[in-house]
């Protein structure tokens, strides 16, 4: 089979959806709490039709530009929900408040009131979840969540990102290092669990609902520790191309 038979994609879809009803029932969780974004970057809107063809209603992008552009190609389809899941360059914030439906990746407070301040101007309520390094990786974005210690400082920057009457925090996201097996990203799963639970304590206005941790490598682990939104690319749509620039 090729890699571009939309049958295949379609059989892909499916299974990872099956996947995470099973892993959600395993661990007497509701299937539908969990709501799955098909990560398309570095994938053509042809692919990209596929896939929608075969029930995607989330699609996840990590380049604003790139998520923009497909964004714009595939207007001919109603009720897609388009997620932001990667870093953004402040000078890119208004292009993402005004394109993307909910943003996974605030990673900080600069970018958090850039936001606000397009948001309000567009007058729009963004969703947003608050990116945090639960690994202590150097590579990785988002709150620096890796030592409890450092929680309690943290939490003076959440409330003022709480104050912002366009943000509507709605969660949580992390994404595990890179691991040869997938158990290995457990703990990472269970701190951003930890620190969810001392937000819900500390914040207990805000609901912390959302957790938005797994990819095509961990999902079922993620799920399994509480995930409610799984990110997923190559399990669905096979090898991208790399990020151009
Ligand atoms: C690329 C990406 C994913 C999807 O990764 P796959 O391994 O293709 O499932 C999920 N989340 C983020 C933040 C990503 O950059």
């Amino acid at each position: 089979m090729s890699i571009s038979d939309p049958n295949q994609i379609s059989e892909q879809y499916q299974s990872v959806l099956e996947k995470i009803a099973e892993t959600a029932v395993k661990t007497g969780r509701i299937p539908d709490d969990i709501k799955l974004v098909v990560v398309t970057k570095g994938h053509e809107v042809n692919r990209i039709r596929q896939v929608i063809d075969a029930g995607a209603k989330r699609l996840g992008e990590n380049y604003a530009e790139e998520g923009i552009g497909k964004i714009n190609q595939l207007k001919e389809f109603s009720g897609i929900e388009w997620h932001m899941i990667g870093h953004v360059q402040s000078r890119k914030a208004e292009m993402v408040v005004q394109n993307f439906d909910i943003i996974h990746s605030l990673d900080n407070l600069k970018i958090a009131e850039r936001y606000e301040q397009f948001a309000g101007q567009w007058n729009k309520k963004i969703p947003v979840l608050l990116e945090c390094n639960v690994s202590g990786e150097e590579s990785k974005f988002g709150f620096s969540a890796w030592d409890s210690n450092n929680w309690d400082k943290l939490l003076y920057e959440i409330k003022e990102i709480l104050n912002k009457p366009h943000l509507d925090v709605c969660g949580l996201m992390t994404m595990a290092p890179y691991f040869d097996e997938a158990e290995k990203a457990r703990p990472i799963f269970q701190r951003l669990v930890e620190f969810q639970k001392f937000l819900k304590m500390n914040i207990p206005q805000n609901p912390w609902k959302e957790l938005s941790m797994g990819m095509s490598s961990d999902y079922s682990i993620a799920i399994e520790e509480g995930a409610t939104m799984v990110r997923i690319g190559q399990a669905i749509l096979g090898p991208r191309n790399q990020p151009k620039g």
